[in-house]
């Protein structure tokens, strides 16, 4: 069916709503939902904060940002014709290619007649006695609509640190995830980067090739594994676009939606020898094999774990040459994959340059942003530019953004307060017609993967709603606490719950977010879709149409 012939049977809508639907994001999953609700003949429109479409990678431009999982693993699986159009040029794309990308599958789709640009949306309240939400963006316009869908992605709200002087700095600065269009020189300056996360890494090793001198302030360091990108070649892009159907397999069978998946191996149960050499080959293997692909008990037994840790503490070594140094780069409060491991090219060997510094501001700590630079308890150091690559208010950070109201009036940020508490990631009791995607409690990992499952259960539910002629959908308190009690057994027992990062919640930068919480479902993506599909084939048990 064509676009036009669907905008044809487009069904009645209710008096009094401007759209059956407003998606509130234009990244992956809301532009993918757009696409799914249109062939519900629905009218929908999506509003965008930006002024182009890719969500995190319209935002995320700062030098050296790319993919880490497998190009050809993570664009949309949706379209035949869009696999076999679209080249990836390398293994793990660029942001610029990937944006490009985005943009292509907006053209394709004719996506961007329904998306307004340059519209931050500020308040969603929804109004029991009309069963609308009322939304509200930041220039005062007001879309009413019957369904609500945050399209907001988990890593959207940049957070700054709360260092005193900011503001006073004469210099350049920026954060990583707001990132200039224009380009941007680091080549003979004093360039200062505060974060050693994925973003930082990618970013310190990016900027480090051209730089006059640069100063890593680190408080926390990761486990890092090369990267080992290269281009795809001609003859590996026929295979690539002849074994899709493959691929997309493999990834649903997986763990976590990736191409590699846990070992079902013991680390304590091969020799120390097999051991070596199935560590050496995973540290060689590109992408996030020696995270996802390890040894099955890699995450949840210490012993298990310091084997791995202390095998790519030993690559460090091996890599830095002045052993003060690589000390400090390698973790002592967490192990290898506990947090999210960032992956590299040539990260380690940028300390060895002679323009470079690591400050361990644990040591010696950040007193303050002057007007020059950075106060240490140390001394001060002049700076050109500083670059914040401090993160994100994760999970629930691009959802408190937004007054989301519930029935009474009831704020999303209390009903959450404490806890998170949803049914399936995808919705909230008290949040009628409110579908999120990539919520929490939802199945993160390879995310276009997941993105992709959400979205085509939340286009089912809605395709449900109208067969049947319904209006409301709320999940049941006792679906949400079955949910959720199922998202906190597969909490337990993991290592990565016993250290702070954004995947449990903690940002110190935010008043309320220091403490540990179970933000994301870390059971497998297999499992987590097997619930979602017996939800849905017993009529969406568990949601109240009345
Ligand atoms: P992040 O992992 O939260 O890292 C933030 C960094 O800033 C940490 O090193 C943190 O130190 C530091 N920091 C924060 N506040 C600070 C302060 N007041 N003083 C000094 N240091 C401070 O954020 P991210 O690196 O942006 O990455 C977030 C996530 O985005 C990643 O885990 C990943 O999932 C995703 N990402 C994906 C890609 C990709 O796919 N290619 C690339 C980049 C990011 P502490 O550790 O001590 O808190």
């Amino acid at each position: 069916m064509s676009t036009s012939e669907m905008t044809a049977e487009r069904p009645q809508r209710q008096q009094g709503l401007d759209y059956d639907a407003i998606i509130v994001g234009a990244g992956i999953s809301g532009m993918y939902q757009l696409y799914k609700l249109r062939e519900l003949g629905m009218n929908v429109r999506v509003l965008e904060a930006g002024t182009g479409v890719g969500g995190t990678w319209y935002w995320n431009r700062y030098p050296g940002a790319r993919f880490d999982s497998e190009s050809y693993s993570y664009g949309y699986s949706f379209s035949d014709e869009l696999l076999q159009e679209w080249n990836w040029t390398e293994h793990f794309s660029p942001q610029p290619e990937t944006l490009k990308y985005l943009n292509f599958v907006a053209d394709k789709f004719d996506l961007r007649r329904d998306i307004e640009f340059r519209t931050r949306v500020t308040a969603a309240h929804f109004k029991a006695d009309q069963r609308l939400w009322e939304i509200r963006s930041e220039a005062g316009k007001v879309y009413r609509c019957r369904f609500f869908i945050p399209a907001v992605g988990p890593l959207s709200a940049p957070t700054m640190p709360r260092i005193d002087g900011i503001p006073s700095f004469e210099g350049a600065s920026y954060h990583t995830a707001t990132w200039p269009h224009e380009p941007v020189s680091f080549e003979g300056k004093r360039v200062a980067v505060i974060g050693t996360g994925a973003t930082g890494v990618q970013t310190i090793q990016e900027v480090a090739k051209t730089v006059g001198h640069l100063t890593v302030f680190q408080r926390t360091p990761n486990w890092c594994k090369p990267l080992k990108n290269r281009k795809i070649t001609e003859d590996e892009q026929r295979r690539i676009k002849a074994a899709y159907d493959e691929i997309f397999k493999r990834c649903d069978e997986t763990f976590s939606c990736f191409l590699h998946t846990p070992d079902p191996r013991s680390a304590m149960e091969v020799s120390a020898e097999e051991r070596e050499a199935f560590l050496e080959k995973l540290y060689e293997t590109p992408g996030f094999g020696m995270w996802q692909g390890n040894f099955r008990d890699m995450l949840t037994n210490r012993e298990a774990n310091k084997v791995v840790s202390d095998f790519v503490a030993g690559k460090i070594r091996q890599r830095v040459n002045d052993p003060v140094v690589a000390e400090k780069l390698i973790p002592k409060n967490h192990g290898f994959g506990t947090r999210r491991v960032p992956m590299e090219s040539g990260y380690y060997e940028v300390y060895n340059q002679p323009n470079v510094e690591l400050v361990d501001i644990n040591e010696t700590p950040i007193e303050r942003i002057t007007p020059k630079g950075i106060r240490t308890s140390d001394r001060e150091y002049e700076f050109d530019m500083i670059i914040y690559a401090t993160g994100f208010d994760a999970v629930t950070g691009s959802f408190d953004r937004i007054d989301i109201r519930g029935t009474d009036g009831l704020a999303l940020k209390d009903r959450w307060k404490g806890s998170i508490e949803t049914f399936l990631g995808i919705m909230v009791d008290r949040f009628p017609n409110m579908m999120m995607l990539v919520g929490p409690h939802t199945a993160l990992g390879n995310i276009p993967r997941s993105i992709e499952y959400n979205v085509e259960w939340v286009a089912g539910l809605l395709g449900y709603m109208q067969q049947h002629k319904l209006s409301f959908a709320e999940p049941t308190p006792g679906a949400v606490e079955e949910w959720t009690a199922n998202v906190r057994k597969h909490a337990e027992g993991l290592l990565s719950n016993e250290i702070d990062s954004w995947m449990t919640g903690v940002n110190r930068n935010i008043d309320g977010k220091t403490t540990r919480i179970v933000a994301r479902y870390s059971g497998s993506a297999p499992a987590y879709r097997a619930w979602c599909d017996r939800v849905a084939a017993a009529n969406y048990e568990g949601v109240d149409f009345a």
